[in-house]
């Protein structure tokens, strides 16, 4: 895996998406391609979405997971999604370069807002709240940077619920007037391709979901 300049990390994007001298040198297919917001869980699920998104749209993975237990672990999980975005970024077939921006990390307001459901089973009640709240950041993000689409790397997992997902993506779209992408990417091996991505680029891959209560669950990522 080759070694290259770190990817960009930043509160706002660094393209605008009307700037047709910037993008010109990418040709005129990216032009036409719509800008997708795509939250990303962790950087082996992302590596699955990016190869599947890459042709169809300008990815910008929006790393923003408060429900991680402790900071150790959030900063080991981004480690590992900001070294996909540079490896990937730095291989020679990368259709486009990703752009990578973190969200904000709050724990505590993660956990007041899941206060009374911390010993739901995994995929119940407390999952659904921290679901909604993550996908909601990402739309508020999305919309404001002007993208038309977002999306997340969820569902790559064989543990989370689709038509749950599914379902807060597409009430939180209308409410953003933004387009929810409707995709399943656990289908076509979506699981099993993330897992041999993430080691190909020797990604760190965590245990257990994220929150300190999923630590014990055998629920999985
Ligand atoms: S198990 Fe995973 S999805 Fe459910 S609340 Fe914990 S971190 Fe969120």
């Amino acid at each position: 895996m080759k070694n290259g300049p770190e990817p960009m990390v930043t509160s706002q994007l660094s393209f605008n998406n009307n700037n047709k001298d910037a993008l010109s040198e990418y040709g005129e297919e990216l032009v036409r391609k719509p800008a997708i917001a795509v939250h990303s869980c962790c950087g082996p699920c992302s590596t699955a979405v990016a190869e599947r998104l890459a042709r169809r749209f300008r990815i910008t993975l929006y790393f923003c997971n408060p429900n991680i237990d402790d900071e150790a672990e959030y900063k080991r999980r981004f480690s590992a999604q900001r070294a996909f975005v540079r490896a990937y970024n730095t291989s020679p077939g990368c259709p486009e370069p990703i752009e990578l921006v973190a969200g904000p990390y709050t724990p505590a307001a993660f956990l007041k807002h899941i206060e009374g459901f911390e010993s739901a089973p995994e995929g119940g009640l407390r999952c659904r709240i921290c679901i909604k709240d993550r996908l909601e950041a990402t739309a508020a993000f999305a919309a404001m940077n002007g993208f038309e689409y977002f999306t997340t790397t969820l569902s790559v997992s064989p543990h989370k619920n689709y038509e749950m997902i599914l379902a807060l993506g597409r009430e939180i779209a209308v409410r953003y007037a933004l387009t929810f992408l409707a995709e399943d990417f656990k289908k076509q091996d979506g699981y099993k391709r993330s897992i041999e991505l993430s080691k190909a680029y020797c990604l760190y891959r965590q245990q257990y979901c994220g929150c300190r209560f999923s630590k014990s669950s055998d629920g999985g990522i």
